[in-house]
Protein backbone atom coordinates (compact mmCIF):
# COMPACT_ATOMS: atom_id res chain seq x y z
CA UNK A 1 0.00 0.00 0.00
CA UNK A 2 1.32 3.58 -1.29
CA UNK A 3 1.10 6.38 1.09
CA UNK A 4 -1.15 8.43 -0.12
CA UNK A 5 -0.29 12.58 -0.48
CA UNK A 6 -3.41 14.24 -1.78
CA UNK A 7 -3.96 18.16 -2.76
CA UNK A 8 -7.71 19.47 -2.54
CA UNK A 9 -7.46 22.61 -4.35
CA UNK A 10 -10.68 23.53 -3.09
CA UNK A 11 -12.33 26.74 -5.15
CA UNK A 12 -8.70 27.34 -6.08
CA UNK A 13 -7.17 27.95 -9.34
CA UNK A 14 -6.98 28.16 -13.04
CA UNK A 15 -6.59 26.40 -15.76
CA UNK A 16 -2.71 27.80 -16.08
CA UNK A 17 -2.36 25.49 -12.94
CA UNK A 18 -2.43 21.75 -15.34
CA UNK A 19 1.29 22.79 -15.88
CA UNK A 20 1.31 21.51 -11.61
CA UNK A 21 1.93 17.58 -12.21
CA UNK A 22 5.02 18.64 -14.36
CA UNK A 23 6.04 21.39 -11.80
CA UNK A 24 5.63 19.28 -9.47
CA UNK A 25 7.58 16.10 -10.77
CA UNK A 26 10.35 18.42 -11.26
CA UNK A 27 10.68 18.87 -7.61
CA UNK A 28 9.95 14.89 -6.80
CA UNK A 29 10.87 12.66 -9.48
CA UNK A 30 8.19 9.79 -10.19
CA UNK A 31 9.07 6.11 -8.65
CA UNK A 32 11.21 8.14 -6.01
CA UNK A 33 9.58 6.54 -3.05
CA UNK A 34 6.72 4.36 -2.46
CA UNK A 35 4.02 7.93 -2.62
CA UNK A 36 0.97 8.25 -4.54
CA UNK A 37 0.29 11.99 -5.31
CA UNK A 38 -3.20 13.00 -5.64
CA UNK A 39 -4.28 16.34 -7.24
CA UNK A 40 -7.70 17.35 -6.39
CA UNK A 41 -8.68 20.49 -8.73
CA UNK A 42 -11.82 22.40 -8.89
CA UNK A 43 -14.21 20.24 -11.67
CA UNK A 44 -13.57 22.22 -14.85
CA UNK A 45 -9.89 21.39 -14.78
CA UNK A 46 -10.88 17.64 -14.56
CA UNK A 47 -10.44 16.47 -17.73
CA UNK A 48 -7.27 18.27 -18.85
CA UNK A 49 -5.22 18.17 -15.13
CA UNK A 50 -5.85 13.85 -16.06
CA UNK A 51 -4.30 14.69 -19.30
CA UNK A 52 -1.19 16.75 -17.89
CA UNK A 53 -1.05 13.87 -15.57
CA UNK A 54 -0.64 10.91 -17.42
CA UNK A 55 3.00 9.20 -17.88
CA UNK A 56 4.04 11.32 -14.98
CA UNK A 57 1.98 8.72 -11.64
CA UNK A 58 0.09 11.21 -10.72
CA UNK A 59 -3.57 10.12 -9.95
CA UNK A 60 -6.41 12.63 -10.05
CA UNK A 61 -9.88 13.11 -8.07
CA UNK A 62 -12.97 15.18 -7.93
CA UNK A 63 -13.91 17.34 -4.56
CA UNK A 64 -17.51 16.19 -4.81
CA UNK A 65 -20.01 13.80 -6.65
CA UNK A 66 -24.07 13.23 -6.58
CA UNK A 67 -25.41 9.96 -5.84
CA UNK A 68 -28.05 9.87 -8.78
CA UNK A 69 -26.99 8.66 -11.81
CA UNK A 70 -28.56 11.75 -13.80
CA UNK A 71 -31.37 14.08 -13.43
CA UNK A 72 -32.90 18.00 -12.79
CA UNK A 73 -29.72 18.44 -10.22
CA UNK A 74 -28.50 21.73 -11.70
CA UNK A 75 -24.67 22.68 -10.88
CA UNK A 76 -24.22 18.41 -10.00
CA UNK A 77 -21.71 16.16 -11.50
CA UNK A 78 -22.84 12.47 -10.98
CA UNK A 79 -19.69 9.76 -10.20
CA UNK A 80 -19.85 8.39 -13.69
CA UNK A 81 -19.36 12.42 -15.09
CA UNK A 82 -16.24 11.87 -12.81
CA UNK A 83 -14.82 9.14 -13.74
CA UNK A 84 -15.77 10.47 -17.86
CA UNK A 85 -13.07 12.31 -17.16
CA UNK A 86 -10.29 9.69 -16.35
CA UNK A 87 -10.42 11.25 -12.85
CA UNK A 88 -9.99 7.94 -10.51
CA UNK A 89 -10.91 9.55 -6.41
CA UNK A 90 -13.18 11.63 -5.19
CA UNK A 91 -13.46 13.51 -2.02
CA UNK A 92 -16.74 13.08 -0.01
CA UNK A 93 -17.74 14.42 2.91
CA UNK A 94 -15.25 17.19 3.35
CA UNK A 95 -16.28 19.07 6.53
CA UNK A 96 -17.13 22.33 4.05
CA UNK A 97 -19.39 19.97 2.46
CA UNK A 98 -21.08 19.05 5.47
CA UNK A 99 -21.18 22.88 6.70
CA UNK A 100 -22.23 24.52 3.62
CA UNK A 101 -23.92 22.12 1.18
CA UNK A 102 -25.99 20.26 4.08
CA UNK A 103 -24.18 16.56 3.08
CA UNK A 104 -25.20 14.61 5.94
CA UNK A 105 -23.84 11.19 6.93
CA UNK A 106 -26.78 9.44 5.43
CA UNK A 107 -25.94 11.44 1.81
CA UNK A 108 -22.33 10.88 1.61
CA UNK A 109 -22.82 6.92 2.31
CA UNK A 110 -24.84 7.40 -0.85
CA UNK A 111 -22.43 9.57 -2.66
CA UNK A 112 -19.97 7.10 -1.64
CA UNK A 113 -21.91 4.24 -2.83
CA UNK A 114 -22.12 5.57 -6.07
CA UNK A 115 -18.60 6.84 -6.69
CA UNK A 116 -17.48 3.14 -6.05
CA UNK A 117 -20.21 1.90 -8.39
CA UNK A 118 -18.56 4.38 -10.99
CA UNK A 119 -15.03 2.45 -10.88
CA UNK A 120 -13.95 5.97 -8.20
CA UNK A 121 -11.89 5.18 -5.29
CA UNK A 122 -13.76 7.95 -2.66
CA UNK A 123 -12.41 9.74 0.32
CA UNK A 124 -14.57 9.92 3.16
CA UNK A 125 -13.90 12.84 5.48
CA UNK A 126 -14.91 12.75 8.90
CA UNK A 127 -13.76 14.86 11.60
CA UNK A 128 -14.64 16.69 15.37
CA UNK A 129 -15.51 20.34 15.71
CA UNK A 130 -13.96 22.16 18.32
CA UNK A 131 -16.75 22.24 20.56
CA UNK A 132 -17.09 18.98 20.03
CA UNK A 133 -13.23 18.43 20.68
CA UNK A 134 -13.32 20.48 24.01
CA UNK A 135 -16.84 18.88 25.31
CA UNK A 136 -14.95 15.32 25.06
CA UNK A 137 -16.94 13.67 22.54
CA UNK A 138 -14.25 13.84 19.57
CA UNK A 139 -13.98 9.91 19.34
CA UNK A 140 -18.36 9.76 19.72
CA UNK A 141 -18.67 12.12 16.79
CA UNK A 142 -15.99 10.55 14.48
CA UNK A 143 -17.46 7.26 14.96
CA UNK A 144 -20.78 8.23 14.24
CA UNK A 145 -19.75 9.49 11.34
CA UNK A 146 -17.93 6.61 9.83
CA UNK A 147 -20.92 4.61 10.85
CA UNK A 148 -23.32 6.47 8.81
CA UNK A 149 -21.40 7.35 5.80
CA UNK A 150 -19.17 4.42 5.24
CA UNK A 151 -21.28 1.74 3.16
CA UNK A 152 -21.84 -1.65 3.92
CA UNK A 153 -19.02 -3.15 1.07
CA UNK A 154 -15.70 -1.30 2.17
CA UNK A 155 -13.01 -2.81 1.55
CA UNK A 156 -8.75 -1.60 1.13
CA UNK A 157 -9.44 -1.18 -2.26
CA UNK A 158 -12.67 1.01 -2.53
CA UNK A 159 -12.47 3.49 -0.06
CA UNK A 160 -9.91 6.00 2.22
CA UNK A 161 -10.82 7.44 4.95
CA UNK A 162 -9.70 11.23 5.73
CA UNK A 163 -9.51 12.07 9.47
CA UNK A 164 -9.97 16.47 9.36
CA UNK A 165 -10.71 17.85 12.35
CA UNK A 166 -12.95 21.15 11.44
CA UNK A 167 -10.90 23.19 14.20
CA UNK A 168 -7.73 21.71 12.06
CA UNK A 169 -8.87 22.74 8.88
CA UNK A 170 -7.18 26.18 7.27
CA UNK A 171 -6.42 27.48 10.91
CA UNK A 172 -2.19 26.00 11.18
CA UNK A 173 -3.54 24.43 14.25
CA UNK A 174 -3.25 20.50 14.60
CA UNK A 175 -3.98 18.17 17.47
CA UNK A 176 -1.15 16.31 19.17
CA UNK A 177 0.01 13.58 18.14
CA UNK A 178 -1.36 11.49 20.78
CA UNK A 179 -4.68 12.56 19.50
CA UNK A 180 -4.20 12.20 16.17
CA UNK A 181 -3.35 8.36 16.92
CA UNK A 182 -5.82 8.10 19.67
CA UNK A 183 -8.78 9.00 16.83
CA UNK A 184 -6.59 6.99 14.28
CA UNK A 185 -6.99 4.05 16.59
CA UNK A 186 -10.88 4.65 17.37
CA UNK A 187 -11.56 4.70 13.56
CA UNK A 188 -9.42 1.52 13.07
CA UNK A 189 -11.34 -0.36 16.24
CA UNK A 190 -15.10 0.87 14.39
CA UNK A 191 -13.98 -0.42 11.20
CA UNK A 192 -12.71 -3.86 12.05
CA UNK A 193 -16.37 -4.09 13.96
CA UNK A 194 -18.51 -3.69 10.93
CA UNK A 195 -15.51 -5.43 8.56
CA UNK A 196 -13.22 -7.12 10.63
CA UNK A 197 -9.44 -7.38 11.29
CA UNK A 198 -8.73 -8.53 8.02
CA UNK A 199 -11.54 -6.16 5.74
CA UNK A 200 -10.31 -3.37 8.30
CA UNK A 201 -6.39 -3.47 7.89
CA UNK A 202 -6.28 -2.63 4.70
CA UNK A 203 -8.64 0.50 4.61
CA UNK A 204 -5.78 3.69 4.33
CA UNK A 205 -6.83 6.40 6.91
CA UNK A 206 -5.42 9.35 5.84
CA UNK A 207 -4.70 12.67 8.60
CA UNK A 208 -5.66 16.23 7.58
CA UNK A 209 -5.64 19.34 8.68
CA UNK A 210 -3.20 22.01 8.78
CA UNK A 211 -0.45 19.92 7.36
CA UNK A 212 2.64 21.46 6.49
CA UNK A 213 6.43 20.51 5.74
CA UNK A 214 7.40 21.46 9.31
CA UNK A 215 4.71 19.07 10.97
CA UNK A 216 4.38 16.09 8.07
CA UNK A 217 7.08 14.06 9.01
CA UNK A 218 5.74 13.34 12.79
CA UNK A 219 2.66 13.33 11.77
CA UNK A 220 2.82 10.65 8.81
CA UNK A 221 5.46 8.85 10.94
CA UNK A 222 2.34 7.15 12.91
CA UNK A 223 1.47 3.75 12.36
CA UNK A 224 -1.67 4.28 11.51
CA UNK A 225 -1.27 7.54 9.19
CA UNK A 226 -1.40 6.16 5.68
CA UNK A 227 -1.01 9.62 4.53
CA UNK A 228 -2.25 13.32 4.40
CA UNK A 229 -5.16 15.20 2.74
CA UNK A 230 -3.50 18.85 2.57
CA UNK A 231 -5.79 21.77 1.79
CA UNK A 232 -3.32 25.43 1.90
CA UNK A 233 -0.28 23.55 1.63
CA UNK A 234 -1.11 21.58 -1.49
CA UNK A 235 -1.46 24.67 -3.64
CA UNK A 236 2.16 25.28 -4.05
CA UNK A 237 4.39 22.07 -5.63
CA UNK A 238 7.01 23.45 -3.55
CA UNK A 239 5.76 22.21 -0.24
CA UNK A 240 3.37 19.51 -1.93
CA UNK A 241 6.85 17.96 -2.46
CA UNK A 242 8.50 18.54 0.73
CA UNK A 243 5.96 17.24 2.48
CA UNK A 244 6.26 13.90 0.03
CA UNK A 245 9.71 13.83 0.68
CA UNK A 246 9.23 13.06 4.24
CA UNK A 247 6.47 11.04 3.53
C1 LIG B 1 -8.66 20.43 3.92
O1 LIG B 1 -9.35 21.37 3.55
O2 LIG B 1 -9.01 19.27 3.68
C2 LIG B 1 -7.43 20.72 4.65
C3 LIG B 1 -6.86 19.74 5.29
O3 LIG B 1 -6.98 22.02 4.61
P1 LIG B 1 -5.63 22.58 5.27
O4 LIG B 1 -4.52 21.64 4.95
O5 LIG B 1 -5.43 23.92 4.65
O6 LIG B 1 -5.87 22.65 6.74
Amino acid sequence: MRTLIAANWKMHGDLSWIQKPSEFRALFPAGKDNIEILLCPPAHMLEAMVGASTGLDISVGAQNCHDESSGAYTGELSADMVAETGATYVILGHSERRAIFGDTDNWVAAKTSAAQKAGLRPIVCVGESRAEREAGQAEEVVGAQIDGSIPADARGDNIVIAYEPVWAIGTGLTPTIEDIATIHDHIRGCLTARFGVKGADKIQILYGGSVNPENAQEILALKDVAGALIGGAGLEMKSLAAIAALA
